[in-house]
């Protein structure tokens, strides 16, 4: 047998202390903002038919290549670690019959996904997204509305220069006949083109816009532009988003070359970047995927959705500061009792610390058999504004805050700190 120190796997991490306590922050404020906009919170399953992703997410992309975390159960079936969220959250519509419900219908999420990718600052094989998706209606102000509601979680979350490029990818038959004048430039130029982009211009021509190469970027400097292309439909369901943005106040730059990494996409495509970030700057991002529904077998269904790095956004903000106090009350003993013993001192502390609980403080009680001043830098440590020292008939009840301190019958505690944390208030 080794005992050598078995570790978290490469590209994951585990989330503790300040890191929890950010993370919940976000939470709230991304339940706020999204809630408070008529989205309802969705959890869909870790594990899903891989079919869902190959189909949904498309063969053609990194993710469905090279990237998913598939298994075969003891049953047989193939199943995929979720690589990404809106897939499932279409799926879960379908199956749930929502497109019976009056649409669009809102859903958002935060979980954790999976990717078989590269570990570096910023990328990571577990990380979490929160996402957001509105299902069954084409208006522009849909897509505007979306936008911005990452807009403003962002901006909440002091992500640090932040910047929004927006384009269209347009759909249909115009989406078509561009695919074919792209490959034809590719094709006219394969001998300056990465290997990578060459090998896949019959199937994902487009993907040849993100690449880092230094021949390929400068082909594409002169490939034919999607936006300059779309149909009329597309175009002025562009116009709009662009114009109703604008009216929001949100600042963007319409970007020619942004293409998305998934195949779903139609019309509206944007994403929020951080210079703060370095490589690994995007923050999060969306689009339009109107026929991704349809193709998972619902009924042809429109959507509009986004999803964002928790982490990225940890990594690019500056957490809004943590207010007040941690915890109301810490419950010490005045007389420290043997180690396991049970002096009715400690009895009468567990009595102050249910009803400090029942009356709805933050409570805490010493469990460690510390010493007076142990109690008390544990109290600090914890954030504490008063800390009771329990005896048998009487308590010292000290303010963490001024450094006063008063001697009160035990029952009486509980109603003092109340008394007290209200006048703070
Ligand atoms: P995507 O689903 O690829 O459009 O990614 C949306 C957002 O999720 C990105 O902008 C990142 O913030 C975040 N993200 C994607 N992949 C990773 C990863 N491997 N590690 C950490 N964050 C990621």
């Amino acid at each position: 047998m080794s005992d050598e120190r078995i570790k978290a796997p490469r590209g994951t991490f585990d989330v503790l202390g300040e890191q929890a306590a950010i993370r919940t922050a976000l939470e709230d404020r991304a339940r706020s903002i999204l809630e408070g906009a008529g989205y309802e919170r969705i959890e869909t399953p870790v594990l899903e038919a891989t079919e869902l992703f190959a189909r949904g997410v498309g063969s053609s992309t990194d993710i469905v290549q090279k990237e998913m975390y598939t298994l075969l159960d003891g049953g047989g079936r193939s199943l995929t670690l979720r690589p990404e969220g809106t897939a499932p959250v279409c799926r879960a519509y379908v199956e749930h019959g929502m497109h019976k419900r009056a649409q669009p219908v809102k859903l958002w999420y935060l979980s954790s996904f999976f990717r078989y990718e590269r570990a570096q600052s910023g990328r990571y094989r577990q990380f979490w997204q929160v996402g957001a998706e509105a299902l069954g209606s084409e208006d522009p102000a849909v897509d505007a509305e979306s936008i911005v509601l990452l807009g403003t979680l962002l901006e909440e979350m002091g992500v640090r220069e932040i910047r929004l490029r927006l384009s269209s990818l347009g759909g249909g038959e115009s989406r078509e006949r561009y695919r074919e004048r792209l490959q034809a430039h590719l094709r006219a130029n394969a001998g300056s083109l990465s290997a990578e982009v060459r090998e896949r211009i019959e199937l994902n021509p487009l993907r040849a816009f993100d690449s880092a190469h230094e021949g390929t970027i400068a082909v594409m400097r002169d490939a034919p532009r999607l936006l300059d292309e779309l149909d009329a439909d597309d175009a002025e369901h562009f116009a709009a988003v662009c114009q109703l943005l604008d009216r929001a106040g949100l600042a963007f730059e319409v970007d020619t070359t942004l293409v998305r990494g998934l195949d779903y996409y139609t019309r509206t495509v944007f994403e929020f970047t951080s210079d703060a970030l370095g490589a690994q700057s995007g923050v999060g991002g969306g689009g339009r995927y109107d026929g991704l529904v349809q193709q998972l077998g619902g009924p042809a269904t429109a959507g509009m959705g986004w999803a964002a790095g928790i982490e990225r956004i940890l990594l690019a903000g500056s957490p809004p500061p943590a207010g007040g106090h941690a915890l109301d009350l810490y419950v010490g003993l005045a007389d420290v009792g043997e180690d396991g013993s049970c002096p009715p001192a400690k009895t009468a502390a567990f009595g102050v610390l249910s009803e400090a609980r029942s009356a709805g403080l933050r409570a805490v009680m010493e469990m460690a058999g510390r010493s007076l001043k142990g109690q008390l830098g544990q109290a600090n440590r914890l954030g504490a504004r008063y800390v009771a020292l329990v005896g048998e008939g009487e308590t010292v009840l000290k303010d963490m805050q001024d450094g006063g301190q008063e001697t009160l019958a035990t029952e009486k505690v509980v109603h003092a700190a109340l008394r007290g944390l209200r006048e703070l208030a």
